[in-house]
Order: structure tokens, then sequence, then C-alpha cells
């Protein structure tokens, strides 16, 4: 057991996704609670006292977010539910979207309601083919039974839900970034300021929620700020979905009580690491998880994460993030050169090419990372890496050059001597192993 429950708190049957099996679990009540006895400035407050972050990778307070737009400042506003997990290593919003999408719905109606919102949308990635059907499959549940369109629950409230499906580029999960792909234009993620609470999806004030946060808000108006805090730490209320992948004995998705024992996690719940192998490292939340803090953000050696607990303080306290909940094992043996590798040519990949560190810096870094693994490495390329990396760090538009810089210190910070040990030699110090053998 991994502590107390907010999503997960049922068994998961062959129709448990359906409207039935969630009106069964106390499904759309919160809905009910809102329209007739909440004015949507409470629905908001409630939110602001839960303290719940959002659990997308910047942790930043729903609530406050939520204060950035005035429902009743007469203009149209969009709230958007960001479905587009293609952070590697991440895929707990899957479970949502696959499991439970109703609660993401009932969520997305208090939230429109609480925003002054009459359209909505879900972003979701075009490789997500199960969780949209299923996800297509409750919104025409739902319009059936009259819970979007006009006049909800006979309340005068009305509201419209669009599915959108992305078409595959990892920076359309970046927020500012999706909106163009909503809009039709090129999807370059945007400077701010403004705020997308003061201009976003079609120049109007907009709120972009990760999946996970906005389905613990049905949780959290059902059952009240208070309880939502007595769950998890006091500056981390709640629960974290945990998607663990890598060296792992079981690993799925998880829901985790924030403050939970990450050394109980690894080898209790998740049956800890194949082959027997001891813990070389933890990519702790995405392997852009490290954007978040900054330039000593890191990869987790084994020995810190064995001390450590799951949750905002004690991860920032040790120079990383939850991220995006996406957790990766890795055991010792592992060639962490090659795993560079793999990181750094995702990001290469994946560069928008709008900003000159980003589209030139990860190109770079890929091409000194091939050199190296090739076999033709030269002693100045960790100096060269480094310098590289460093370059990208607050030079972007988004966090995405930050995110590869990150990568590389990290990596190069905790394994040096791997590196080293690849040029001097030619070959790597664990055959270039990244499986478990
Ligand atoms: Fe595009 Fe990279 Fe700049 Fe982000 S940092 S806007 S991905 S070029």
């Amino acid at each position: 057991m991994t502590g107390r429950k907010v999503l997960m708190d049922f068994e998961v049957t062959a129709d448990s996704h359906t409207l039935a099996a969630y009106r069964a679990r106390g499904g759309y009540r919160a809905l009910a609670k809102a329209l007739q006895t909440m004015r949507p400035r409470d629905v908001t407050q409630e939110v602001v006292d839960s303290g719940i972050q959002g659990r997308g990778g910047a942790a930043f307070p729903a609530g406050r977010k939520w204060q950035g737009i005035d429902p009743d400042d007469g203009q149209p506003h969009y709230l958007i539910a960001n479905a587009d997990e293609g952070e590697p290593g991440t895929f707990k919003d899957r479970w949502v979207l696959e499991f439970d999408p109703h609660a993401l719905l009932e969520s997305m109606l208090l939230a429109s309601y609480a925003l002054g919102v009459r359209h909505a949308f879900v972003y979701i990635r075009g490789e997500y083919d199960r969780p949209w059907r299923r996800l297509d499959a409750a919104v025409e549940e739902a319009y059936a039974e009259g819970l979007f369109g006009e006049n909800i629950l006979g309340s005068g409230f009305a509201c419209d839900l669009f599915v959108f499906r992305g078409a595959g580029a990892y920076v359309c999960g970046e927020a500012s970034s999706l909106l163009g792909s909503i809009e039709g234009t090129r999807a370059y993620p945007r400077n701010r300021p403004p705020r997308m609470t003061v201009r976003g999806l079609y120049q109007a004030p907009t709120v972009v929620n990760n999946v996970e946060t906005l389905a613990s808000v049905a949780w959290i108006v059902r059952n009240g700020a208070r309880a939502f805090r007595e769950i998890g730490t006091e500056k981390s209320p709640g629960t974290r979905l945990i998607s663990v992948s890598g060296h792992i004995r079981k690993p799925g998705v998880y829901e985790v009580e924030l403050g939970y024992s990450w050394a109980k996690f690894l080898h209790e719940d998740c049956g800890g690491l194949l082959c027997n192998k001891a813990l070389k490292a933890v990519i702790p939340g995405g392997i852009s998880s490290a954007v978040l803090t900054g330039k000593d953000a890191k990869v987790l050696t084994a020995g810190e994460v064995e001390d450590l607990t799951l949750d905002h303080e004690k991860l920032r306290a040790a120079g990383s993030s939850l991220g995006s909940g996406g957790m990766i094992v890795i055991a010792e043996g592992t060639c962490m050169v090659r795993l560079l590798q793999i990181m750094l040519r995702f990001y290469h990949h994946e560069s928008c090419g709008q900003c000159t560190p980003c589209r030139e810096g990860t190109g770079w870094m890929h091409r000194v990372i091939d050199r190296i693994v090739a076999g033709q490495g030269r002693p100045e390329d960790i100096d060269t890496l480094y310098h590289v990396a460093r370059f990208n760090d607050g030079t972007t538009i988004c966090g995405l050059g930050d995110a590869a810089g990150y990568a590389a210190t990290a990596m190069l910070d905790n394994f040096r001597d791997e590196f080293e040990y690849f040029i001097e030699h030619r070959h790597s110090k664990f055959g270039g192993n990244l499986e478990c053998r």
C-alpha cells in the first residue's frame, strides 16, 4: 500500500470507466453540489484552500492559477486539459483517461463553472489511441445524460467540450505551444508575459491544467479542501500518480501519498529491481524533471534515493523534482553514456528550432555524444558538453533547451568517470548496456 488514495480509490473492472460505474461510486455529485450550493468563486476558493499543486511538472499551485481569471469580466475564457503526455517515462495521465475519464470530465465541468468557461478542450496526444477512444466514449455518455451542453442539471450553466488530438510533437505538451496547435498555426512555444490567464487561446484568458491536476478537483469539491489537506504533507498535500519504468520488477502506474518513503516504494511496492541488481540511479519525474530546479538539478544516485520521501519539498532540497511523475529506475551495470546519448537524441529531434541555443545546442550535444559512443571521443568533449549545456541555461523560450542542458550536466556531474573511461578506452565501462542482464 502506498498510502491514502484520491484517484485510484476503486477496483478497475471491465466497465469501471463507464458513466454508470462512475455514478455508482459517487460521480457527478460534486457537480450537483457546486451548481446548487456554491458560487463559481467558492469552487476556486476550495481549490486554493486544498493547496493542490500542478501535477504536470512545474508544481505551480492550481488554485492560484485559477485566480488569474475573473469569471465575471465578461470576456470569453477557455479551459484546456493538457493530455499530451509526451515526457519520456511518463504515462500516468493515461491511467485517468483510460480508467477514470469521467473524473476528468466532472472536474472540467467544475473548473469551467468556476472560471466562467463556455468551451473547454482536452488536448490529447495523437499516440494515445485507447485513451482517446475511452475519453471520446465518456464524452458521448456525458452529453447523452445532459452533463454537457445547455442548462446542465437544470442550473442554467452551459459548457461544451472538444477533444483535440495532437499529431505527435513533444513540444506541443508545452502549455503555450498547444494553443497554436489548437488554433491551427505552427505550434511554437510563446514567450511570457503575457501569462496565458491574460492572453491564451484565441487571445482570451485561458487556464491549461494537467489531466491529473484537473481530475482531482471533483474529489476536492466532493470531500472538501480540508480532507484533501489531511492527505500528504503540509507543503505537498494530496497524492501523486507515478508511472514507474526501467529496471523494476513491477512497472506501472501507482498512486502514492506525498511524503511516502521512496525506498519502501521501490523495494516493496514496485517489487525491487530486476535481476536482483542494486540501484544505480533514478530519474525522478521524466527526463526533463531537472529543468524545474535549475542548474544544480540532478539525476538522483542510489544513496540519495534511499533516504528520501516522495514530496516536492524533499526533492527540491535534493536538487531535483517530482516533475511529470515519470520515474525511471536505473540498475547497476547500466551505461550512463549510452543513456545520455538517447536523451540528447530525443531533445535534438524534438527541438522546434525557434531559439538558436536550443536548435544548435541540442544538435551539437547530440553530435558530441554520438562521437563518444562511436569510440572517437576526445578528452575535451566533456568540457564541450558542459559549455554547450550551460549556454542553453535561461536563454530559450521554453524549458526544452534548459532540460537538454540539465540532462547533460546531471549525467556528467554524477557519472563523469564513465564518460572519461569511454573516451580513453573507446568503449563503455559497462559494455554499452541499457538492459538488465
Ligand atoms: Fe523551441 Fe527549443 Fe526554443 Fe523551446 S527552447 S521554443 S523547443 S527552440
